[in-house]
């Protein structure tokens, strides 16, 4: 069966993350939009694993369900910043974890409570670098799988400006040999990683990170994979086909770190600055201050092949947004909110929406036209940068259908 998975969520005991997340509201707005598979998020933290103990009940071996919506599936996971010296430099790396079962779970809390508080935040710090890290927890497990998260984006991204590594082997050392997964993270898509040789044998996944459950985060990236039987071990066997699993992608524009740039709130004159990574200049004509490098300007650092990959993927973009552009308002706006659960019980949820092959049904004509633009990769977005979304735009003019292609080329 086809599953589509997000690994990677947050719950509210995470900073910044909203206070009405609760397994009942993950499951109920994951099978309105179609999400079949999810972390649970922030399983290391008491209060979050005592809700999770509760209210979920055992499906198979590793898989859990909230009874009044079994159609929604959960596996054990969690985000870690690790915080390490690296050659005199401080790194802090985000990392997203899965585990097997609950006294696996109990094992790895014990151990990583004596590197870290794990109790004040939903996505603890550990005080310890990869190496030990990782050999102790494939010591308690071999099946704890260990997925490097949003890879290249600048804050607490293992290839990203501010961790500042040429490499994830130098980065992690012996420990890279316990990696078989890595996540895209907004800003950046397959075709970009894969212009980096080192991971080449590596599987890419594609998650939300979200911090609410609101309709344009869960599952605005999303995994697509296909087993037989949904059990722990078989997701993780499927996550490492390298040639099997299809992620639903953000066009890495649109993301918050795509260019280098400074963020408005950083200057006196409230103007943002946006370049890209052929500008020469680093620092910021307002402050003075070096510019936030972004993702694109990290594969151009570290790009050593050039590898056309264009398969296995597919954009998106959250389509509750798209109704706001359309209607106006915003996605807190309960006639778009209407709106946006009536297309999808029409249509079987978003993902099929987005489906090349499927008829788009029950919703005004300039909706449909959109969407069939966003299908046919008629759109672009204007690049974000420095914590700055990218901004939507559609290509209705042929001639600028060159546009569409990743800026990597
Ligand atoms: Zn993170
Ligand atoms: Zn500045």
């Amino acid at each position: 069966m086809n599953l589509i998975s997000d690994f990677h969520i947050h719950s509210k005991y995470s900073g910044g993350t909203s206070n009405k997340i609760s397994i009942q509201s993950i499951s109920r707005n994951s099978n309105i939009k179609g999400i079949h598979l999810l972390g649970t998020g922030d399983c290391l933290h008491y209060k979050w694993l005592e809700e999770l103990k509760k209210t979920l009940t055992t499906y198979s071996p590793g898989i859990f369900y909230y009874e009044k919506i079994p159609n929604v599936k959960f596996l054990l996971q969690t985000e870690i910043e690790l915080i390490w010296k690296h050659n005199l430099e401080l790194k802090k790396v985000h990392f997203v974890l899965l585990f097997p079962d609950y006294s696996i779970l109990d094992q790895v809390h014990d151990f990583l409570s004596k590197y870290g508080n794990l109790d004040e935040d939903g996505r603890p710090k550990i005080y310890l670098d990869p190496e030990a890290c990782f050999s102790n927890l494939k010591e308690i497990s071999q099946i704890i799988e260990i997925i490097p998260a949003h890879i290249l984006t600048p804050y607490f991204g293992i290839l990203g400006s501010k961790s500042n590594f040429e490499s994830m082997k130098e980065a992690l050392g012996s420990s890279f040999r316990y990696i078989n997964v890595i996540e895209s993270g907004l800003s950046a898509d397959p075709f970009m990683i894969r212009q980096l040789s080192e991971l080449n044998n590596i599987s890419i996944i594609s998650n939300s990170d979200a911090h609410s459950t609101n309709f344009h985060r869960i599952g605005r990236e999303a995994t697509l994979i296909n087993i037989k039987n949904i059990t722990y071990t078989n997701v993780i066997s499927a996550i490492k086909k390298t040639n099997k699993i299809r992620t639903f992608e953000f066009k890495p524009q649109a993301g918050k770190y795509f260019f280098n740039g400074h963020n408005k709130k950083k200057h006196l004159n409230r103007l943002h600055y946006c370049c890209s990574p052929t500008c020469i200049e680093s620092r910021c004509p307002y402050c003075n201050e070096t510019l936030t490098k972004g993702v694109l300007s990290r594969i151009y650092e570290l790009r050593d092949q050039f590898f056309d990959y264009r398969e296995n993927y597919q954009y998106i973009l959250p389509l509750l947004e798209l109704i706001c552009k359309i209607n106006g308002g915003t996605v807190y706006d309960k006639n778009n909110i209407q709106d946006y659960i009536e297309l999808l019980s029409k249509n079987r949820g978003e993902y099929n929406i987005w489906n090349k092959r499927s008829n788009i049904d029950g919703c005004s004509p300039n909706l449909i036209k959109s969407i069939n633009l966003i299908k046919n990769n008629k759109f672009f977005f204007t690049p974000g940068y420095d914590g700055v979304y990218g901004q939507l735009k559609f290509i209705r003019d042929n001639s600028f259908e060159s546009k569409t292609s990743c800026a990597v080329i």
